[in-house]
């Protein structure tokens, strides 16, 4: 029995996120490399076991195995891109629900320190990868992970993701990762979404 992993629909139209994220920018970031991150690894998957295996399986069962790395990372991406649309938000940025805040000030002082390491989390990135808020042991981190890698595979639960990969800022911000990682961070995050992803945990 296979079940096709199926790309998610966006969680708002592709011109929403304008003019800090481009409509042509989600047109070849979701419609082309999200959709065949899903195509590419329902290609890899058919007719093996994991075929039958939930998305989140997939990418646990296969991690740091390396004759798994195309399924890996194919699912991972699949997975990362899903968790990053709903990372944001038109009119995002702005207050962060009071449970939250509270964690984010417990573990970073101010929510201010919390975006500059994000930030400088997401400049110190070499080449393509994610930064994200974690939970981890109870506390929240910063952390950056390289190409397909992501926290549910070293035992962190994500809160909430940038991706970083060029293709997700070149067409709108060329080289300037700083200006669209400060700009998302101010309007577009969708701190309800780390929100939930905490009471969740
Ligand atoms: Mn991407």
């Amino acid at each position: 029995m296979s079940n096709d992993i199926l790309l998610p629909p966006l969680p708002y139209a592709d011109n929403a996120l304008a003019p800090v994220i481009s409509a042509n920018t989600i047109s070849f970031h979701y419609g082309k490399h999200h959709k065949g991150y899903v195509e590419n690894l329902n290609k890899l998957i058919a007719g093996t076991e994991f075929a039958a295996f939930p998305l989140e399986k997939i990418i646990t069962e296969t991690a740091g195995k390396a004759d798994k790395t195309a399924i890996f990372n194919n699912a991972a991406q699949a997975w990362n891109h899903t968790f990053y649309w709903n990372s944001l938000k038109p009119k995002g940025g702005g207050e962060v629900p009071a449970a939250l805040k509270q964690r984010i000030e417990a573990s970073f002082g101010t929510l201010d320190a919390c975006k500059k390491e994000l930030a400088a989390m997401a400049m110190s990135q070499f080449g393509s990868g994610w930064v994200w808020i974690v939970l981890d042991g109870g506390k929240l981190k910063v952390v950056k992970t390289s190409n397909a890698d992501m926290p549910l595979t070293m035992g962190m639960k994500p809160l909430l993701t940038i991706d970083v990969w060029e293709h997700a800022y070149y067409l709108d911000y060329q080289n300037r990762r700083a200006d669209y990682v400060n700009t998302v961070l101010d309007k577009l995050i969708n701190w309800g979404f780390a929100a939930s992803n905490l009471k969740s945990s």
